[in-house]
Protein backbone atom coordinates (compact mmCIF):
# COMPACT_ATOMS: atom_id res chain seq x y z
CA UNK A 1 0.00 0.00 0.00
CA UNK A 2 1.42 3.42 -1.19
CA UNK A 3 1.84 6.22 1.62
CA UNK A 4 -0.21 9.25 0.34
CA UNK A 5 1.00 12.54 -0.50
CA UNK A 6 1.49 15.34 2.44
CA UNK A 7 -1.56 16.45 3.58
CA UNK A 8 -0.26 20.08 3.33
CA UNK A 9 0.14 19.77 -0.30
CA UNK A 10 -3.37 17.86 -0.48
CA UNK A 11 -5.75 19.74 -2.02
CA UNK A 12 -8.72 17.65 0.33
CA UNK A 13 -7.05 18.84 3.49
CA UNK A 14 -4.33 21.45 2.92
CA UNK A 15 -6.91 24.40 3.47
CA UNK A 16 -8.96 22.81 6.79
CA UNK A 17 -5.44 22.03 8.63
CA UNK A 18 -3.23 23.90 11.00
CA UNK A 19 0.15 23.03 10.96
CA UNK A 20 2.19 23.62 14.46
CA UNK A 21 5.22 25.63 13.51
CA UNK A 22 5.98 25.70 17.28
CA UNK A 23 5.08 25.70 20.50
CA UNK A 24 3.13 28.60 20.26
CA UNK A 25 0.25 27.25 18.24
CA UNK A 26 -0.63 24.70 20.50
CA UNK A 27 -3.87 25.97 22.31
CA UNK A 28 -2.85 27.52 25.74
CA UNK A 29 -5.65 24.28 27.20
CA UNK A 30 -2.91 21.74 26.33
CA UNK A 31 -0.03 23.57 27.52
CA UNK A 32 2.36 22.17 30.03
CA UNK A 33 0.15 18.85 29.79
CA UNK A 34 1.07 15.65 27.95
CA UNK A 35 -0.71 16.60 25.16
CA UNK A 36 2.42 19.18 24.49
CA UNK A 37 4.78 16.74 25.09
CA UNK A 38 2.95 14.48 22.73
CA UNK A 39 2.88 16.69 19.64
CA UNK A 40 6.52 18.28 20.37
CA UNK A 41 7.87 14.62 20.60
CA UNK A 42 5.66 13.66 17.17
CA UNK A 43 6.16 17.69 14.71
CA UNK A 44 9.94 17.85 16.74
CA UNK A 45 11.41 14.68 18.11
CA UNK A 46 11.42 16.06 21.66
CA UNK A 47 12.04 13.33 24.05
CA UNK A 48 9.07 12.38 26.25
CA UNK A 49 10.23 11.77 29.69
CA UNK A 50 7.66 9.06 31.13
CA UNK A 51 7.01 9.73 34.93
CA UNK A 52 5.09 6.62 35.92
CA UNK A 53 2.15 8.74 36.55
CA UNK A 54 -0.14 8.14 33.69
CA UNK A 55 -2.50 11.27 32.67
CA UNK A 56 -2.85 10.80 29.26
CA UNK A 57 -5.18 8.46 26.57
CA UNK A 58 -4.64 8.07 22.99
CA UNK A 59 -6.88 6.64 20.70
CA UNK A 60 -5.99 6.10 17.27
CA UNK A 61 -6.56 4.51 13.92
CA UNK A 62 -5.21 0.62 13.66
CA UNK A 63 -3.86 2.05 10.92
CA UNK A 64 -0.55 0.43 10.27
CA UNK A 65 1.13 3.30 8.00
CA UNK A 66 1.24 5.36 11.62
CA UNK A 67 3.13 4.10 14.54
CA UNK A 68 3.03 6.58 18.10
CA UNK A 69 6.21 7.95 19.17
CA UNK A 70 5.36 6.69 22.75
CA UNK A 71 7.37 5.32 25.53
CA UNK A 72 6.16 2.65 27.93
CA UNK A 73 4.76 4.17 31.10
CA UNK A 74 3.52 7.18 29.55
CA UNK A 75 -0.15 6.82 27.49
CA UNK A 76 -2.88 4.41 27.57
CA UNK A 77 -3.89 3.74 23.96
CA UNK A 78 -6.53 2.28 22.24
CA UNK A 79 -6.47 1.56 18.53
CA UNK A 80 -9.63 1.03 16.52
CA UNK A 81 -10.40 1.25 13.02
CA UNK A 82 -10.88 5.19 11.90
CA UNK A 83 -9.67 5.85 15.24
CA UNK A 84 -12.97 6.88 17.08
CA UNK A 85 -13.53 5.23 20.51
CA UNK A 86 -17.62 4.73 20.00
CA UNK A 87 -18.11 1.49 21.73
CA UNK A 88 -14.67 1.15 24.11
CA UNK A 89 -16.09 3.98 26.26
CA UNK A 90 -15.32 1.39 29.18
CA UNK A 91 -11.76 1.38 28.29
CA UNK A 92 -11.58 5.39 28.72
CA UNK A 93 -13.90 4.97 32.11
CA UNK A 94 -10.93 2.38 33.18
CA UNK A 95 -8.14 4.74 32.38
CA UNK A 96 -10.01 7.39 34.06
CA UNK A 97 -10.16 5.84 37.03
CA UNK A 98 -6.60 5.12 36.99
CA UNK A 99 -5.94 8.74 36.83
CA UNK A 100 -6.35 9.49 33.17
CA UNK A 101 -7.15 13.57 32.58
CA UNK A 102 -6.62 13.78 28.88
CA UNK A 103 -7.47 12.35 25.80
CA UNK A 104 -5.72 12.64 22.34
CA UNK A 105 -7.94 11.70 19.23
CA UNK A 106 -5.85 11.27 15.87
CA UNK A 107 -7.32 11.30 12.81
CA UNK A 108 -5.48 10.58 9.37
CA UNK A 109 -5.58 11.15 5.76
CA UNK A 110 -6.20 8.02 3.48
CA UNK A 111 -8.64 6.06 5.85
CA UNK A 112 -9.40 2.67 4.87
CA UNK A 113 -12.87 3.44 6.66
CA UNK A 114 -13.59 5.77 4.23
CA UNK A 115 -13.50 3.20 2.05
CA UNK A 116 -15.32 0.30 4.21
CA UNK A 117 -18.43 0.00 1.27
CA UNK A 118 -16.12 -0.63 -1.42
CA UNK A 119 -13.94 -3.10 0.69
CA UNK A 120 -17.00 -4.90 2.05
CA UNK A 121 -16.78 -7.86 -0.43
CA UNK A 122 -12.84 -8.49 0.34
CA UNK A 123 -13.94 -8.52 4.21
CA UNK A 124 -16.91 -10.73 3.27
CA UNK A 125 -14.50 -13.25 1.63
CA UNK A 126 -11.87 -13.00 4.47
CA UNK A 127 -14.50 -14.21 7.09
CA UNK A 128 -15.97 -16.72 4.53
CA UNK A 129 -12.42 -18.13 4.41
CA UNK A 130 -12.22 -18.10 8.47
CA UNK A 131 -14.85 -20.92 8.14
CA UNK A 132 -17.90 -18.15 8.21
CA UNK A 133 -21.10 -19.00 6.65
CA UNK A 134 -21.50 -16.88 3.38
CA UNK A 135 -25.04 -15.37 4.33
CA UNK A 136 -23.71 -14.72 7.90
CA UNK A 137 -20.90 -12.94 6.75
CA UNK A 138 -22.10 -10.80 4.53
CA UNK A 139 -24.90 -9.67 6.99
CA UNK A 140 -22.42 -9.33 9.77
CA UNK A 141 -20.18 -7.18 7.61
CA UNK A 142 -23.46 -4.81 6.42
CA UNK A 143 -24.16 -4.39 10.06
CA UNK A 144 -20.14 -3.43 11.10
CA UNK A 145 -19.66 -1.36 7.76
CA UNK A 146 -22.69 0.71 8.68
CA UNK A 147 -20.85 1.12 12.05
CA UNK A 148 -17.55 1.55 11.53
CA UNK A 149 -17.97 3.81 7.80
CA UNK A 150 -17.08 7.18 7.58
CA UNK A 151 -17.15 9.95 4.39
CA UNK A 152 -14.62 12.20 5.63
CA UNK A 153 -11.77 11.59 8.03
CA UNK A 154 -11.69 15.05 9.45
CA UNK A 155 -15.31 15.58 9.24
CA UNK A 156 -15.70 11.84 11.39
CA UNK A 157 -13.22 13.57 13.71
CA UNK A 158 -15.11 16.45 13.98
CA UNK A 159 -18.33 14.58 15.10
CA UNK A 160 -16.01 12.22 17.40
CA UNK A 161 -14.53 14.93 19.09
CA UNK A 162 -17.87 16.46 19.81
CA UNK A 163 -19.56 13.38 20.69
CA UNK A 164 -16.66 12.48 23.09
CA UNK A 165 -16.83 15.70 25.26
CA UNK A 166 -20.49 15.78 25.28
CA UNK A 167 -20.11 12.08 27.01
CA UNK A 168 -16.75 12.52 29.43
CA UNK A 169 -17.44 16.25 30.44
CA UNK A 170 -13.69 16.50 32.26
CA UNK A 171 -11.26 15.07 29.70
CA UNK A 172 -9.02 17.48 28.14
CA UNK A 173 -9.87 16.14 24.69
CA UNK A 174 -7.32 17.12 22.02
CA UNK A 175 -8.65 16.09 18.08
CA UNK A 176 -4.94 15.75 16.07
CA UNK A 177 -4.55 14.65 12.78
CA UNK A 178 -1.35 13.33 11.25
CA UNK A 179 -0.23 12.96 8.10
CA UNK A 180 0.92 9.60 6.87
CA UNK A 181 3.38 11.05 4.57
CA UNK A 182 5.68 11.96 7.44
CA UNK A 183 3.33 11.69 10.53
CA UNK A 184 3.47 15.20 11.36
CA UNK A 185 0.20 16.05 13.40
CA UNK A 186 -1.84 18.62 12.65
CA UNK A 187 -4.71 20.86 14.23
CA UNK A 188 -8.12 20.69 12.67
CA UNK A 189 -8.84 24.03 11.90
CA UNK A 190 -12.81 23.92 12.87
CA UNK A 191 -11.25 23.25 16.75
CA UNK A 192 -11.20 27.07 16.88
CA UNK A 193 -14.87 27.07 15.88
CA UNK A 194 -16.45 24.44 18.12
CA UNK A 195 -14.53 24.90 21.31
CA UNK A 196 -17.06 27.36 22.36
CA UNK A 197 -19.95 25.38 21.23
CA UNK A 198 -22.97 24.60 22.76
CA UNK A 199 -23.67 24.25 26.61
CA UNK A 200 -21.93 20.80 28.72
CA UNK A 201 -23.31 21.69 32.24
CA UNK A 202 -25.93 19.19 34.10
CA UNK A 203 -25.69 15.55 33.52
CA UNK A 204 -24.81 13.24 30.23
CA UNK A 205 -28.20 12.35 29.28
CA UNK A 206 -28.63 8.60 30.26
CA UNK A 207 -30.32 7.57 27.03
CA UNK A 208 -27.22 8.54 25.40
CA UNK A 209 -24.86 6.03 27.65
CA UNK A 210 -27.69 3.35 27.24
CA UNK A 211 -27.60 3.39 23.50
CA UNK A 212 -23.61 3.02 23.41
CA UNK A 213 -23.04 -0.20 21.33
ZN1 LIG B 1 -7.60 4.75 9.42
Amino acid sequence: MNIPPPVRADNKYRDLLKEIHSREDIPEAWRDTPIESFVMSQNFGWPIAATGKVELLIATCIEFRYSLPIPKMYAYVIRRASGRVIGSEFSVGYTLSQGVRYLIIIGHNDCGMSKVYEKAPQVVQAFIDQGWEKEVAEEYVQKQAARHAIKDELEALREEYLRLRNVFRKLVIAPLFVCLHDSKLYIPKWLSEVQHEGELNGAVPSELIRNLP
